[in-house]
């Protein structure tokens, strides 16, 4: 097993394929076009647009960028959304979350349908993911650590998995895939007792909780997998970082992936290989 898990090797590799699925679908007569709707300007959605922008232009996608002003309000934004919903033009649509405060984001997500919902975010896609019934895709960084592992033949099967994190965007629906690839998985949070003796029964344990640098070597059962979704800005050191202490960590791992060029790396790929598969279906 390689002992760096790179996301970017994994990425590179599938961008290479989803350059052939767009140019058979452009001899077709069809351009795939990711659409992006932002609400006012962000520093963590500027970082993942630039993400975007660059597999978008590599894979051949077309991208088109939808800024609304931060008072927009809530009817300004759905009329946006349901414009791009209507359009035959648009494969996908992106809407960068969280919304501010004042909006509705599940009102928002109501007015996309589930064909061009490329990140995952209406009830129908989310309810597809949790029943096992959808065929289409999981939320971008969910699905992203799964293809990370597979890329690498890490199989999770009759693994004891441990998500840390519950959130709707990462840890359940991660629990949710990596169940269905018949690990063994238990999920943690703010609430789990004796954190680092949970994580340390882990074949495979994945650091989604958003505290920089929480998951130290006590956390680790040595060999394990370790996957770091964490995402921090570290001015002091000039670089970004994860949840995983990776210095400390890695020599006790028998796998992981470092922050950047990990999970990250997956997440904006994920995306356009949902466009590209939203393209070919809306062709069918
Ligand atoms: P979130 O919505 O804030 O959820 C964090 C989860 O971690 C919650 O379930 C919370 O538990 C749990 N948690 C927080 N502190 C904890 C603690 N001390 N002990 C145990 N559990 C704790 O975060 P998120 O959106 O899932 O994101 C998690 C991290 O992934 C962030 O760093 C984010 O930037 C990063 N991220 C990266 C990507 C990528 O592409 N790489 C994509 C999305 C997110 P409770 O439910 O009990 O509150």
């Amino acid at each position: 097993m390689e002992h760096i898990l790179s996301g970017r090797a994994a990425a590179a590799d599938l961008q290479a394929k989803l350059k052939e699925r767009v140019l058979a679908l452009q001899a077709g007569g069809i351009v795939p076009t990711l659409a992006t709707v932002r609400v006012g300007e962000d520093g963590a959605d500027a970082s993942y647009e630039r993400a975007i922008v660059r597999v978008c232009q590599n894979v051949g996608i077309r991208l088109q960028k939808h800024v609304l002003p931060l008072g927009c309000g809530q009817a300004a934004l759905e009329d946006q959304l349901r414009r791009l919903d209507r359009d035959p033009e648009t494969s996908g649509i992106l809407l960068f979350r969280p919304l501010p405060k004042a909006l509705d984001e599940a009102a928002a997500a109501a007015c996309i349908r589930p064909g061009k919902d490329v990140d995952c975010m209406t009830e129908a896609a989310l309810a597809g993911v949790y029943l096992g019934t959808s065929g289409s895709w999981a939320p971008c960084t969910a699905e992203g650590c799964m293809r990370l592992l597979a890329h690498y033949g890490i199989d999770p099967a009759g693994m004891h998995a441990v998500v840390l994190g519950r959130s709707a965007v990462v840890g359940r629906p991660l629990a949710t895939l990596l169940l269905r690839a018949n690990a063994t998985v238990t999920v943690c949070h703010s609430k789990t007792r004796d954190l680092a003796a949970v994580c340390r029964s882990a074949d495979l344990l994945v650091a989604a909780l958003g505290k920089e640098h929480f998951v130290g070597p006590e956390y680790i059962k040595p060999g394990a997998v370790v996957l770091d979704v964490g995402v921090h800005w570290n001015a002091a050191a000039g670089k970004m970082t994860g949840d995983v202490d990776f210095d400390a960590v890695a020599p006790l791992a028998g796998a992981i992936s470092p922050v950047p060029g990990g999970v990250g790396a997956m997440t904006s790929t994920m995306l356009a290989a949902h466009v590209v598969a939203a393209a070919e279906a809306q062709k069918e």
